[in-house]
Parts: C-alpha cells; sequence; structure tokens
C-alpha cells in the first residue's frame, strides 16, 4: 500500500465518522426544524479531523445526500474538498456534496450506517 493510499484511507476514515454523527444526531435535527432557525445544523464532513463547520442542510437536502454511500456533504469551500480521494458533484450557497472515488469510495460503501443500495 502507498502513503496515497494511506492517506486516503485516513480522511475516508474522518469522513466515515462525521456521516455516522450526523445520523446519530438526525432526530435531534429533525425536531429544530419546526423551530427558528428552519435549517437544522450539521457537521461538515470534510477529511479535516480539525474542522466542525456547522453545514445548513435541510432534512430533505439531508436525505437526498444520504441515498448515496458515496455522497457527502461539507461546508462551502476548496479548503473542505480532498481532490485526491473525491470531487464536487454539487455546489449549493449554504453546503457543497463530494462524491468519493477509488478506495475512499469503496470504504464509504462498506462503513454505511444505512443499508448499502
Ligand atoms: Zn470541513
Amino acid at each position: 500500500m502507498t502513503a496515497d493510499e494511506l492517506d486516503a484511507i485516513r480522511i475516508a476514515a474522518n469522513e466515515n465518522l462525521l456521516r455516522e454523527r450526523n445520523e446519530q444526531s438526525k432526530a435531534v435535527n429533525a425536531v429544530h426544524v419546526w423551530v427558528d432557525p428552519p435549517l437544522p445544523d450539521w457537521t461538515c464532513e470534510c477529511g479535516d479531523a480539525a474542522c466542525s463547520n456547522p453545514v445548513r442542510v435541510s432534512i430533505e437536502e439531508y436525505e437526498a445526500i444520504r441515498t448515496k454511500s458515496t455522497w457527502f456533504m461539507v461546508a462551502p469551500g476548496s479548503q473542505h474538498v480532498a481532490p485526491d480521494v473525491e470531487r464536487v458533484v454539487q455546489r449549493e450557497e449554504r453546503y457543497w456534496v463530494v462524491e468519493k472515488v477509488g478506495v475512499a469510495a469503496e470504504m464509504s460503501k462498506e462503513l454505511d450506517p444505512r443499508t448499502s443500495e
């Protein structure tokens, strides 16, 4: 295994951890949809372990992202994207969606807390 592959695995592991945390906080976030502010805060799912930027995504938008095992939501900005392991598939004002490629995609499918497609 090369250093690049190890790097990709480290980044993917962090992103999968954040996805799991967001999945667990979903019920709490859902409650806040009906109060102010209407958009719940999620945690940025980028590969930077030090990043805990809030990302404002509606439950509907969140569900759309979760339909793909290889899709993750991050705060808008290229600093939240690791071009070696993912590519941007959607750019919104409040959030970006990235898609894992290669070994990171394989890991994301295996670690998906929801049943795989
Ligand atoms: Zn981030």
